[in-house]
């Protein structure tokens, strides 16, 4: 690291992304002593700015830890000093080349210069800038690390496309694409979870579990930034990527090493074994208004008429030894009840159960079911039977409780500062490679072609409901219901 200095190059570093969530991280993991002390930011995009205005920029983004703020203000002042901007265009290689004269002559104390390279601009420009800022602005000392943020095309076809745009400048190795989910600390545990608990591992299969669900809820719409989302749509935005992935980790085989590519080879096993998304197996929903909350439509940035859904549940079946036949249940959506994601693992009723009469009438609440929170409030809690404590003999169900927030009392860091630091090192683990996620797109390419060429509507529910009746039909086909309606009101 000595021998070395890192420069960090923020392509789009005018826009939404990089303003909320690169540069607060690279803020963070410079505060916390985790970049290489010869570094720097530098901010490129087609906006004319100095420095100095850059810096203003960023100066509003940067936040320190609640337990970290008595140095926070002169860990800004020192972090600012090591941010640059460049203006330039994405589609010629003249902006690029001043941008690399100008890293040079910051990069001159050390004969290793290492260049990464996060491209957080829009996809129509994603391969020109790739293409340029691997051609001209590319470490000639060090190694040139390229992030790459959804969408990562928008079918099988497109992003085989764009995979070979990327392969035409850049090495498989060099390229990371960036899954934020990945990088969420209740996501990265599921592996620990799993594989170093005996307790869990056996009961990991379609022995002991009835089904699967993985749960994405916002309660907000698009307000005002649909333009984005209408062209993809939440199957592409949420499902078929950061849901998926999970799934992946969560269902896979014990790799054989914690290593990147052993990790990877697993995933895919996964998303190879999966049966193909059938249009039976999805529900669409689009959110109306209900009030004064406005609908998916009245947002003046989405075309009139839209068919895009904005709610999805989806049932998915992994064909192997393992699972087969164990539904694995998505469920995503916008303008919802409720701001949450977690997984529920629901596991099949006891047989011969001694204890049937002292349960109440419902047998499914008498089920065992494992909640893995991701956001907000991360917790793992195990919902067991119980007896109720006194004289005579009622069960009731209860919880085994770990709550992040009574247990560790620190603040999780943000999915992007543990991503950009796993890029500093060099470690993959977290990052989609291409095979994987030309699987991804194997699975949902038929179905979306379906329901785009049959103009399927989507099925409207208001505006901070539990989105749409078909959903419960989907899963009722399964023999399925969603753990979430039933849970407890302490999860508010
Ligand atoms: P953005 O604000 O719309 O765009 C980033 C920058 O790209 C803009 O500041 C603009 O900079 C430039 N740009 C915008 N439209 C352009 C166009 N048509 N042609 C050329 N340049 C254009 O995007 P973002 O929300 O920051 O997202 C960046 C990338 O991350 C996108 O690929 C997005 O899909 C992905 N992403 C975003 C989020 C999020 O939370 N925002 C989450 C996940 C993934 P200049 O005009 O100054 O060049």
């Amino acid at each position: 690291w000595t021998a070395s200095s890192l420069s960090v190059v923020v392509l789009g570093a005018s826009g939404d992304l990089a303003k909320k969530k690169i540069f607060p991280a690279l803020f963070s993991l410079y505060y916390e002593g985790l970049l290489p002390e010869n570094f720097q930011v530098f901010g490129y995009a087609r906006s004319k700015m100095t420095d100095a205005e850059f810096r203003d920029m960023i100066t509003s983004t940067l936040t320190c830890r609640v337990n970290a703020r008595e140095r926070c203000a002169e860990a800004q002042e020192r972090f600012l000093k090591r941010c640059f901007y460049q203006a330039g265009p994405y589609d010629e290689p003249g902006g690029f080349q001043a941008l690399s004269t100008r890293l040079g002559e910051q990069e001159a104390v050390k004969p290793r210069a290492n260049r990464m390279f996060f491209l957080s601009i829009p996809p129509n420009v994603f391969l020109s800038a790739t293409g340029n800022a691997a051609d001209h602005a590319r470490s000639k000392s060090g190694w040139t690390r390229v992030i790459v943020e959804k969408p990562f095309g928008r079918d099988s076809a497109s992003s085989a496309e764009l995979g070979r745009g990327l392969a035409q400048h850049l090495a498989e190795d060099e390229i990371y694409r960036i899954d934020h989910y990945l990088g969420k600390e209740l996501i990265e545990n599921l592996t620990v979870l799993r594989f170093s608990n005996r307790v869990f591992e056996p009961l990991w299969s379609r022995q002991y579990i009835r089904n699967v669900q993985i749960i994405f809820s916002e309660n907000f719409g698009t307000e005002g930034r649909g333009g984005y989302f209408d062209q993809y749509g939440i199957i592409r935005d949420v499902i078929q990527n950061h849901l998926l992935q999970i799934v992946a980790l969560f269902a896979m085989e014990q790799p054989v090493s914690l290593d990147a590519e052993d990790i990877r080879n697993e995933k895919v096993k996964v998303l190879r074994s999966m049966k193909v998304v059938a249009p039976e197996d999805v529900v669409m929903g689009q959110y109306r208004a209900r009030g004064k909350l406005p609908g998916y439509l009245d947002d003046k940035t989405v075309p009139e008429g839209s068919l895009t859904p904005t709610f999805a549940a989806i049932a998915m079946f992994i064909n192997n030894h393992r699972w087969d036949g164990v539904p694995f249940l998505f469920k995503a959506g916008k303008a919802l009840h409720k701001r949450y994601a977690e997984i529920r693992v629901q596991f099949r009723h006891v047989p011969g159960n001694l204890y049937r009469d002292k349960q109440g009438a419902d047998p499914d609440a008498a089920c065992n079911e494992l909640v893995i929170r991701i956001q907000p409030k991360e917790a793992i809690y195990l919902k067991i039977n119980n007896k109720v404590p006194g004289l005579g003999l009622r069960l009731e169900q209860t919880r085994l409780d770990l709550q992040y927030q009574q247990q560790y009392q620190v603040e999780l860091p943000d999915a992007y500062e543990r991503l950009l630091l796993d890029v500093v090192n060099g470690d993959k683990r977290l990052f989609i490679r291409y095979d994987e996620l030309q699987a991804a797109w194997d699975l949902y390419t038929p179905v979306l072609h379906e329901l785009e060429r049959s103009q399927a509507a989507p099925e409207l529910y208001p505006y901070g409901s539990r989105g749409p009746l078909g959903a419960h039909y989907l899963a009722a086909r399964h023999n399925v219901r969603w753990g979430d309606l039933a849970d407890d009101a302490d999860d508010e």
